[in-house]
């Protein structure tokens, strides 16, 4: 099957998950995660009217803008070294795996000075799991409420990385409690924080994530297949 045959068949699943769900396909973006695969792939899509795509990597996300049509949606999903923060602060989107006020800050001071606004979520480790970055569920208020004090940098939502699970119904209390995390915050109502994105869902998963809510889904494996790290 070619990408964008793949492309189809995840688009469907979403479809229906939003029919099962009683949403409107206009309220889930799928962001096509491309991170290990060649930018051929990616052009793939692009007649097709993709634009979100999704990279771990700030070198490899810079080094796929600089060559494809400015205007993509770049969505940085991966863990974010301080130092590399100036790199992406005006290619990205959003940045969806924030987890610390220092962070924040630096993503601050060089969106202040590029005088852009960055757009970012705060990473929610919900199921607590060693591995994995992001914050806890118990962290995260205070966090979202500190993140609100900096100038050029807005909350957008909260993101996780459920656990891997032979089941994707295991992870659905996973996305339900993001997603009341997200409501709960919403209601403090601090300044430049919106709760309207929920990124929660990937390859194994996105469908229930879609019912418990999720407006962003990030599908690498199901529409570029495998990813290969020996290379
Ligand atoms: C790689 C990655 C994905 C996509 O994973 P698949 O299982 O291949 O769909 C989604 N989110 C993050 C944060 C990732 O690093």
């Amino acid at each position: 099957m070619s990408v964008y045959e793949n492309y189809l068949e995840v688009e469907k699943k979403v479809q229906e998950a939003c029919k099962r769900a009683g949403r409107n396909r206009e309220e889930v973006t799928l962001i096509a995660v491309s991170k290990t695969k060649p930018v051929s792939m990616i052009e793939e899509l692009l007649p097709h009217g993709v634009v979100d795509f999704g990279e771990n990597k700030v070198q490899e996300l810079t080094a796929k803008y600089e060559v494809l049509p400015k205007d993509l949606n770049w969505h940085l999903i991966g863990h974010l070294q301080r130092n590399k923060v100036k790199y992406i602060i005006d290619k990205a989107c959003l940045i969806h795996s924030v987890d610390s006020i220092r962070l924040a800050e630096t993503i601050s001071q060089e969106a202040v000075k590029k005088n852009v606004t960055a757009s970012i979520l705060v990473e929610v480790n919900v199921a607590e799991e060693e591995s994995k970055f992001g914050v806890t569920s118990e962290e995260t208020e205070k966090l979202v409420e500190e993140i609100s004090k900096l100038p050029n940098i807005e909350v957008k939502g909260l993101m996780t990385i459920a656990p891997f699970v032979e089941n994707s119904e295991e992870n659905r209390l996973v996305f339900r409690n993001l997603r009341n995390l997200s409501v709960d915050i919403a209601a403090k109502k601090f300044n430049n924080v919106t709760m309207n994105v929920l990124s929660m869902g990937m390859t194994g998963d996105y469908e229930v994530a879609i019912e418990e809510g999720a407006t962003m889904v990030r599908v690498g494996t199901g529409i570029f297949g495998e990813r290969d790290y020996s290379k």
